[in-house]
């Protein structure tokens, strides 16, 4: 068993859209680059900087907007700190400084590359750094984008984590961790997190208030906001319409309508490249965003309680993201908007006040209801399917809420790791066409975009 070490934090970040994998992890292997490169002693003197991307990251890296946020990232921003304006005005094409150590390099989105989309590196959405003489390769460093803006490279030396207090791999050994010690989720996800950052309780919610703080202001500036968004296809807006339309005397249509608009409102300000948090992506972004807003903003459920249910989410999408993969480029959309439905199902369930057994039950049931989900972005862009699917993702989270909230727990017969493996499976078995390239599906079957 190797046990789960992710922090919280290293899920739920902070970042612009529209794609964790296409945006927030080539900005951040952009940095590393940056940063690394001023320990070097090179033996020559390069006079020119190249990325090359590929996988999923040369088909759709264009629309992802990969380009300006490796550039950014070589620049020495962060995705946290961003000014998403920068990052709008790199593609003009201007010319910046790449300025690391003693190497003073012209850099622009003219350097990159958009290189083969089928490769044999060991993760298909990969990105080559290099500083050249001429045609020549003075050093280069090889990125691997693995999905909700988590970066690994070649020759990385493994970190040893620091343990968590209570180890566990999958949900099996979370519940007998749990029933061993009689506590509650939330309680050693907190202890956990405390483990392996060294942060103590008080400065973990600080810092999972402004996660949610940073959820609520994206759905808020979606709810506000009107117009087309970016790129060719020439996507209006929705979520103020629907938010408008939800003074319904009919107060079941009244609350889905509201649900669907806070889904929208996030996922569209992902789209428009805005700042958003990954939950587990920025493709998903919208999911839980949705449901925390409505938690508080609807149906009055505390700040604690929204802070335990967010514990809980981070939960589930770890063993996700340990078992299977939160990637669309690896399993299609059931790891993006699927893990992201699970999680919202398990957050609004716990932070209703629900014991352990129907939050799992509840996060099975949404998972399950994705599985086979393909990622087909059309025109490369996060939009269509995605920001509809966020919207779907969050009103069928809180239906396996609902389910799961008067089920009786002898007749739920698939656990979450049962489903968990199904979809890791199923991923694997999945064409790459389906798989973030936009090569299939609605992504071929859409014309014009
Ligand atoms: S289809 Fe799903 S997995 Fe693919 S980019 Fe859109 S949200 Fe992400």
């Amino acid at each position: 068993m190797i046990a789960i070490t992710t922090s919280v934090f290293e899920l739920f970040k902070i970042g612009p859209g529209p794609s964790s994998s296409h945006t927030i992890g080539p900005m951040r292997a952009g940095y590393n680059f940056y940063s690394s490169v001023r320990e070097l002693t090179l033996s020559e003197t390069p006079d020119n900087l190249e990325v090359r991307l590929y996988g999923s990251l040369s088909a759709t890296g264009e629309g992802h907007g990969t380009d300006r946020a490796v550039i950014a990232g070589l620049l020495g921003y962060l995705p946290d700190t961003v000014d998403c304006s920068f990052l709008d005005s790199l593609a003009d094409r201007s010319s910046h400084k790449f300025d690391s150590g003693n190497i003073s390099l012209p850099i622009s989105v003219n350097n990159v590359v958009f290189a083969e989309v089928e490769n044999s590196f060991p993760y298909a959405n990969t990105l080559l750094i290099r500083l050249k003489k001429g045609d020549t390769i003075i050093h280069e460093q090889e990125y691997y984008s693995i999905g909700g803006g988590f970066i690994k490279w070649k020759g990385e030396l493994e970190e040893i984590p620091c343990a968590p207090k209570y180890k566990y791999s999958c949900m099996e050994e979370l519940k007998q961790i749990l029933t061993d010690k009689e506590m509650r989720l939330h309680q050693l996800v907190l202890e956990n997190e405390s483990s392996v950052t060294g942060l103590n309780e008080d400065e973990i919610n600080i810092k999972l208030d402004a996660i949610i703080d940073t959820m609520k202001k994206a759905v808020e500036n979606g709810l506000s906001a009107e117009g087309v968004l970016p790129g060719p296809i020439g996507l209006h807006r929705k979520a103020k319409r629907l938010y408008g339309s939800s003074s319904k005397p009919n107060a079941a249509d009244a609350f889905l309508l509201r649900l669907n608009a806070y889904g929208f409102a996030a996922s569209e300000e992902n789209a428009a490249g805005h700042i958003v948090v990954t939950a587990p992506t920025s493709g998903s972004a919208g999911v839980i965003p949705a449901v925390v807003y409505a938690l508080e903003e609807d149906l009055g459920i505390s700040r604690e309680m929204v802070r335990q249910g967010m514990l809980v989410a981070a939960a589930l999408g770890f063993i996700a993201k340990h078992n299977a993969s939160i990637a669309g480029a690896e399993v299609g959309c059931q790891g993006e908007i699927g893990v992201a439905s699970a999680m919202a199902a398990g957050l609004v369930t716990y932070a209703n006040g629900f014991r352990f057994w129907r939050t799992e039950n509840a996060a099975e049931t949404a998972l399950e209801h994705h599985l086979g989900l393909t990622c087909d972005p059309v025109g490369g862009y996060v939009q269509i399917p995605c920001i509809e699917r966020n919207a779907m993702g969050a009103v069928r989270a809180y239906n396996a809420y609902l389910i799961a909230s008067v089920e009786n727990e002898q007749f739920h017969k698939v656990t979450y790791d049962e489903v968990v493996k199904a979809m890791a499976d199923t991923g694997r078995d999945m064409d790459s066409r389906y798989k973030e390239t936009s090569l299939g599906g609605l992504a071929v079957s859409v014309p014009n975009c």
